[in-house]
C-alpha cells in the first residue's frame, strides 16, 4: 500500500523512476559500502542508491541557476541525481543504523541498501537500533517490508516531533493529495514497530558515543546524531542539504519536501556556519556517496570537501 501510494505520487513530485542502464542489467557499483573509523567506532556508509531532483522542487533557484550550479561543478547540467546513504554505525554491543534506505516505496534505482548491508556482512536481524533522522520514505521505508518490521530485533528510535507530525491524522487531512503517502508510510513503519519504539525530544544520548541534535525545519522533529569516541567525531546531519551543488553556496535555497522551508534554511545556515567553525567532520543523506566530508566557508557560502580514503 505504501509503494502504490508513493508511485502515485512521485513523479508529480518531479521523481524520475525509470532503472539505471547498470541496474537494469543487473549490475551495481561496487562501492556501495565504505568504512571508517571514528576513535573505537566503526561507521559504515551504504548506498541506498540514487533520485532525480528537478529544479521544479526547488524555491529561490530556477531552473537557468540549477544548471548554472551544476555545470560549476562538472556534473551534468540537465539533471541532478541525488544520493540516498544510510550509515550504520558499530559501537560496542550496538550495531545502530541510522536511517533505513526507500525500500520498495521509491522505484528501481532505490532500494539497494539490504544488499549492502550484507555486503557489509550484516544481517538484519544484527541490527540493534534504527535512528531515524526523519520519518520520510526515503529514510524510513526501508524499515518495512510488506508492512512488517525489516530489522526483527531492533528498536526504532524517532524524534517526538516527527511521531507527532506525521501519525496525526488532522495533519494528514489538510496535507495535499500528493503530500498524503508520506504520512501513510510514516504510520505504516511506526505500526511496524509498536512495540519497540523509543521517543526521544530535544538533545539526548541514545545509546553510548550517539547524541541526538534536533535539526528542525525539513521536518518538526528533524534529528542529527552526533557521534563521538577518543576525541574524534561526526555529525550524520540527515538532509541539511539536498542538492549539494546548489546549497552549500546558497544555504537559503529551500527544497518542496521541507515542512517549513523558513526554518529549514535558518537551520542549514546555522549548522554550516557550526560546522565550517568547528571543523566538523559531517555526513549527508544526500550528498554524493559515501557523502562525508568538511565544510569551509566560500565566497558568500560554502563549499563541500569531500574526505579522503581512510588508509590506516
Ligand atoms: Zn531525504
Amino acid at each position: 500500500m505504501e509503494r502504490r501510494t508513493f508511485l502515485k505520487f512521485a513523479p508529480a513530485a518531479g521523481l524520475t523512476l525509470s532503472a539505471h542502464p547498470l541496474l537494469a542489467q543487473g549490475l551495481s557499483q561496487v562501492a556501495a559500502v565504505q568504512r571508517f573509523t571514528v576513535g573505537g567506532i566503526t561507521v559504515t556508509a551504504l548506498s541506498d542508491g540514487y533520485l532525480q531532483l528537478d529544479a521544479s522542487l526547488l524555491n529561490g533557484a530556477d531552473e537557468a541557476r540549477l544548471q548554472q550550479a551544476l555545470t560549476d561543478a562538472y556534473l551534468d547540467p540537465s539533471r541532478f541525481l541525488a544520493a540516498v546513504n544510510a550509515f550504520l554505525v558499530e559501537s560496542g554491543e550496538n550495531t545502530v543504523l541510522i536511517d533505513a534506505g526507500t525500500g520498495t516505496a521509491m522505484g528501481p534505482n532505490l532500494g539497494q541498501l539490504d544488499t549492502h548491508l550484507q555486503t557489509a556482512g550484516v544481517a538484519a536481524g544484527d541490527i540493534t537500533h534504527v535512528l531515524c533522522t526523519h520519518l520520510h520514505p526515503d529514510h524510513v521505508g526501508g524499515a518495512v517490508d510488506d508492512g512488517a518490521a525489516s530489522f526483527l530485533n531492533a528498536e526504532l528510535v524517532v524524534a517526538q516531533e516527527d511521531l507527532d507530525f506525521w501519525t496525526n491524522p488532522d495533519i494528514r487531512a489538510g496535507a495535499p493529495d500528493e503530500a498524503r503517502g508520506f504520512f501513510d508510510l510514516a504510520v505504516g513503519v511506526t505500526q511496524a514497530y509498536a512495540d519497540r519504539t523509543t521517543v526521544f525530544s530535544g538533545e539526548t544520548s541514545i545509546a553510548p558515543g550517539i547524541t541526538a541534535i534536533p535539526l528542525p525545519g525539513h521536518t518538526p522533529g528533524h534529528t542529527g546524531y552526533m557521534i563521538e569516541d577518543g576525541g574524534e567525531s561526526l555529525m550524520i546531519w540527515g538532509d541539511i542539504v539536498h542538492v549539494p551543488p546548489m546549497q552549500f553556496a546558497d544555504p537559503s535555497v529551500t527544497i518542496a519536501f521541507d515542512t517549513d522551508a523558513e526554518q529549514a534554511a535558518a537551520t542549514r545556515a546555522q549548522l554550516l556556519d557550526r560546522v565550517a567553525t568547528d571543523r566538523q567532520l559531517i555526513a549527508g543523506a544526500h550528498i554524493g556517496f559515501p557523502g562525508v566530508g568538511y565544510v569551509a566557508a566560500a565566497g558568500e557560502g560554502y563549499r563541500f570537501i569531500p574526505t579522503r580514503w581512510q588508509y590506516e
